[in-house]
């Protein structure tokens, strides 16, 4: 057996729930423990520890990924009424993925994980297309009012410093509807950080839409303060030979459709919550889609897209056999690996990011998949297997990739 590679920082290490804390284990012990001399924080935030702790494990968690500035989750439950419960917990704790995301004011971008034999719906998208989405504000944070006559609504701002604007949005000659949003610079300036960070982290251009052809002030703040702070960018993306793109959405969503892929398209709240649905279900598969958040100050955490894949685990607490896919929990791994060996000027990390990710692409395209795959895959026989063989699999060719 060869040495085991070293760490010289360690990474965060988040647990989780359900079938993905069962997977999480088997990835650990079979693709990383054999072959890295692991030093990792590890915070258990599983659903029962969150509540033993009063959810404190999250914030430490997150406080522990600002620290070290690199951490690796799994999926966790967001409780609702019926986990209240299952679980027979105190309070309904908050979804630790958003809690992290506060703390670390950071950006979450998904990427789909790509394979031969799986064509996306669109069929000139070689490369993945990665959605940013802005996560404060605008219509999730608005108001709304329901009017029942006629009468006169105003748009109303009073400054601390007693200044006082106001517009009138519309004279009502009967029933209708009004809603208020905002934003703030503070945030849509986090955004384009993590947004040129993480450009510059994949080496793919960077494209921004928003309608301000139509929103001469809301939108148009966001395209400024994202040209201003491109500026701190710049000489690394001519460098690099990257771009900065910025057009109107319904521009973008036509360019999108035609594009060979390759590239990371930031979008306002809304639109990324739309668009990252309708792309990931383009690229065939929830259960390939990677996430990572990213903060402004370039801290990073990993995770798989999708959640604790409740239905496996009953059937697997049944005893029956589950073939759940890893695949974006694995990435999750290999990608904070590399990030560490990156951060850290440690080769050996890195390369063994890599060589995991390519010891996983090895094992689908011999047609060794999961059985969500099976129906997907085109011009290879898909053979199916359970989570353990599949696992098993990829360390085999994982071990021939290292000797
Ligand atoms: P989910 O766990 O993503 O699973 C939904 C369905 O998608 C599964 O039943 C399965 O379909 C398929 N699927 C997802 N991942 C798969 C994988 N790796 N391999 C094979 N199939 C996969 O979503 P959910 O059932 O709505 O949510 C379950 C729990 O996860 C909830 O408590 C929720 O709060 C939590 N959640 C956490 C995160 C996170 O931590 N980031 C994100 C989303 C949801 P079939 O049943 O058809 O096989
Ligand atoms: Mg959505």
């Amino acid at each position: 057996m060869k040495e085991k590679i070293q760490m010289t920082t360690p990474l965060v290490e988040m647990d989780g729930d359900e079938m993905t804390r069962i997977l999480w284990k088997m990835i650990k012990d079979e693709l990383i423990l054999p072959f890295v001399d692991l030093k990792s924080e590890y915070y258990d935030l599983g659903l029962m520890k969150r509540d033993e702790t009063n959810d404190q494990i999250t914030i430490d968690s997150a406080e522990a990924t600002k620290k070290y500035g690199v951490a690796v989750k799994c999926a966790t439950i967001t409780p609702n009424a019926q986990r209240m419960t299952e679980y027979n917990l105190h309070e309904m704790w908050k979804s630790p993925n958003g809690t992290i995301r506060s703390i670390l004011d950071g950006t979450v971008f998904r990427t789909p994980i790509i394979i031969d034999s799986i064509k996306p719906v669109v069929k000139n998208w070689e490369l993945p297309i990665t959605i940013a989405r802005h996560a404060y504000g605008d219509v999730y944070k608005s108001v709304e009012l329901r009017v029942e006559e006629p009468g006169v609504a105003k748009l109303v701002f009073d400054g601390e410093s007693g200044k006082h604007d106001e517009v009138v949005i519309q004279n009502f000659k009967g029933a209708g509807v009004l809603q208020g949003m905002h934003n703030v610079d503070k945030s849509i300036r986090s955004f384009a950080h993590s947004c040129f960070k993480f450009a510059l982290d994949r080496g793919e251009s960077l494209w921004f839409s928003t309608k301000d052809t139509i929103s001469k002030k809301y939108d148009a703040q966001f395209r400024i303060i994202f040209d201003e702070v491109f500026q701190e960018y710049k000489d690394e993306f001519d460098k690099r030979g990257l771009e900065y793109f910025y057009t109107l959405i319904d521009d973008a969503v036509a360019r999108v459709i035609r594009s060979k892929g390759g590239f990371i398209w930031a979008c306002k709240n809304y639109d990324g919550d739309v668009m990252s649905d309708m792309v990931s279900t383009a690229f065939g598969s929830l259960a390939m889609m990677t996430s990572v958040l990213v903060s402004p100050d370039g801290n990073y955490e990993y995770e798989a897209a999708h959640g604790t894949v409740t239905r496996h685990y009953y059937k697997y607490l049944k005893g029956e056999e589950t073939s759940t896919n890893p695949m974006a929990t694995i990435f999750a791994w290999s990608g904070a690996l590399r990030k560490r060996g990156e951060k850290d000027g440690n080769k050996a990390l890195k390369n063994f990011g890599d060589q995991l990710e390519g010891a996983c692409f090895d094992t689908l395209n011999e047609g060794i998949c999961t059985k969500d795959l099976v129906n997907l895959m085109e011009g290879i026989t898909p053979k199916p297997v359970n989570s353990a063989d599949f696992i098993a699999a990829i360390r085999e060719r994982l071990e021939k990739r290292l000797a």
